[in-house]
């Protein structure tokens, strides 16, 4: 198979034995790589009903056919396995520069199966693989197992691991890689945590075969070209981050503020805006593997309380611990994002997580007895303070390594978490931006921004503008958004690379890689496959319609100020349209015509 190394690892972590598996072509044709076949493989293997941290569950490592190729920003990696902060699907990707060096050293994937007895960590180099004791590193953060672990083996290895976090089954906690890349959401740490496997290090010499290299290059230089003369990619990325968006979401009044309850207009945004992380902060821009975007920011804090140093943060990262918890003190938010690299925690839940608490705190249904300390809106230090009590379960901190849903549904108050199927939304809101609504409402894996991305027709105007505070429309670019990132996430590379090249670029991208002959139409076909398969594991884990759904604040309470005065999210309009457009029952059932076009 071109683009496939054709093998895949299975580490039994209970017995301690590897074995080679050859991938099925034809699996690989339909599923493509990433997302798609690692659900399949997933749902083929893991009984419906198997706990999450079950040694029955399993833990699933996979690259795709362009990981590691020339394609721009061919460094993508997924996770999959079953999400502990939603009970969905949890799929979990990164970049950086893992992925392609698995495949160097002979793998497209590996299937983490079992417990171990005593921590280990894995050790793939050149076609060979080995489980190692890893008792020493157990309890040490990110970083310093990732220094220890190249130590132990190649300083050209590549690391991923969990942190304490991950460990103390933080339900967000995070699978890192090259110590600042996060496979950030759904709490897939946790998952390797409770199998003993603290890291996975590989190196590898070898090389990928693609089956039509000159047509490969043309295409892989022209998605190259256009990438570069594109003002987003070509320039305000890397110039600023995702960051960038900060004064951009702002402006378009849908940048919601503590706990989304005061409106989505932030006076003070752009202190914390990418523009004043460039002025103060950034040391310089940083790209993942084959990349020329370079959102990275590799930021320091020379002095000050906050003193510290590391990467980062992202737009929604610096939105959820910053105005969602009334809080603007950029070099806070900074310390707080490195702690969440050093200890393997996803930020966004983890501020959407305090914004919570602080608004039951306000409303008296929270004591500051209880909290052990003063986490209230506008507290910088407390931020500081709680991150690390958390990832160790500390104190209150042990309440709030739960999540915004479990922590306010336990003190009477659900409706405060501002989640879909409890993983926290973010930075974009709803209200606002009604496409954006209806995209964290249908999500496969809860809140989330990156299973569609309607921000980029509604703000960006990429392909093309539309009216964010309109619902016309929103259904059928929703679907078609969907699938078209089921697709990328599958084939290994980078979403971002949608702001600039469309299906046309990466089929061609794909079609030269492996050889396959399809049409851009059945390509977009998988993508639709890939989501519904999703859909029917969902499905399975007693996840309905009324799940489709979001936090109640967003559906009857109406922004106070900016664009979207007056504005609620209109989700019951678009949600009808969607499920047709999707060929699923007004229920939102996949129907069983639909399941048999594709193949399902
Ligand atoms: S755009 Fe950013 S996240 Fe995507 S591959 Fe490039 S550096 Fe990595």
């Amino acid at each position: 198979m071109y683009g496939f190394l054709g093998k895949i690892l299975r580490v039994n972590l209970t017995s301690g034995t590897i074995a080679e598996e050859a991938l099925s072509e034809s699996l690989v044709k339909k599923y493509l790589g990433g997302r798609g076949l690692g659900t399949k493989i997933y749902m083929d293997e893991v009984a419906k009903d198997t706990d999450v941290y079950s040694p029955d569950n399993k833990l699933i490592l996979l690259t795709g056919p362009l990981t590691g190729t020339l394609a721009t920003s061919a460094g993508r990696l997924m996770w999959i396995t079953k999400a502990p902060l939603t009970g969905t699907i949890g799929c979990a990707n990164s970049g950086g520069e893992f992925g392609p060096e698995l495949k160097y050293a002979g793998f497209d994937g590996i299937i983490f199966e079992g417990k171990a007895e005593k921590p280990v960590y894995l050790y793939v180099n050149d076609g060979k693989a080995e489980l190692r004791p890893a008792d020493d590193l157990w309890g040490k953060t990110v970083y310093e197992t990732t220094d220890a672990v190249v130590a132990a083996t190649d300083p050209d290895a590549k690391v991923c691991c969990i942190g304490p976090a991950g460990e103390n089954r933080v339900l967000y906690a995070a699978i890192m890689n090259e110590k600042h890349r996060a496979a950030g959401r759904g709490g897939i740490g946790a998952v390797m945590g409770s199998k003993n496997l603290k890291a996975v290090a590989t190196r590898g010499t070898g090389g990928i075969k693609v089956a039509d290299p000159k047509g490969f290059l043309e295409a892989c230089t022209n998605a190259r070209d256009i990438l570069k003369a594109n003002p987003v990619t070509g320039t305000g990325l890397g110039a600023y981050g995702t960051e960038i968006l900060v004064n951009i979401i702002n402006s378009s009044g849908g940048m919601p503020k503590n706990n989304w309850r005061d409106g989505a207009v932030d006076p003070d945004a752009d202190e914390i805006s990418g523009e004043t992380l460039a002025d103060k902060y950034l040391v310089r821009k940083k790209g993942c593997f084959a990349c020329s975007m370079a959102c990275g920011r590799v930021t320091k804090i020379k002095d000050g309380p906050y003193k510290s140093a590391g990467e980062g943060p992202e737009y929604e990262a610096a939105w959820a611990l910053g105005s969602s918890c009334g809080i603007h003190d950029l070099a806070a938010i900074c310390k707080v994002n490195f702690l969440c690299n050093e200890y393997g925690m996803d930020p966004i839940t983890l501020g959407s997580t305090f914004a919570c608490a602080m608004e039951l705190f306000d409303k008296g249904l929270l004591t500051l007895e209880e909290m052990g300390g003063n986490l209230v809106f506008g507290n910088t230090d407390s931020i500081v303070e709680f991150a690390l009590k958390t990832a160790k379960r500390e104190g209150f901190g042990d309440k709030l390594a739960e999540g915004s849903y479990r922590l306010a549904e336990s003190h009477g108050a659900p409706e405060l978490s501002m989640s879909v199927k409890k993983q926290e939304m973010p930075a974009y809101d709803g209200r606002s931006l009604q496409g954006m609504g209806l995209e964290y409402a249908t999500s496969n894996r809860g809140g989330c921004h990156v299973r569609g991305y309607l921000t980029s027709p509604e703000i960006l105007g990429i392909p093309v503008k539309l009216d964010p505070l309109v619902t016309e429309g929103k259904a059928a670019i929703l679907k078609t958004f969907q699938d078209l990132t089921a697709v990328v996430d599958s084939i290994g590379i980078c979403l971002f690379t949608t702001f600039g090249i469309g299906l046309p670029e990466i089929a061609n991208m794909l079609r030269t890689c492996t050889g396959w002959d399809f049409t851009d139409e059945e390509l977009l076909a998988a993508g639709d496959r890939i989501w519904n398969l999703e859909k029917i594991y969902n499905m399975g884990q007693g996840f309905t319609k009324k799940d489709d759904t979001l936090p109640p604040r967003l559906l009857r309470e109406p922004l106070p100020e900016g664009p979207a005065k007056g504005k609620v999210c209109e989700l019951d309009v678009m949600l009808n349209e969607y499920y047709q457009l999707r060929g699923w029952s007004d229920q939102g059932v996949p129907t069983k015509e639909k399941l048999s076009e594709l193949g399902l």
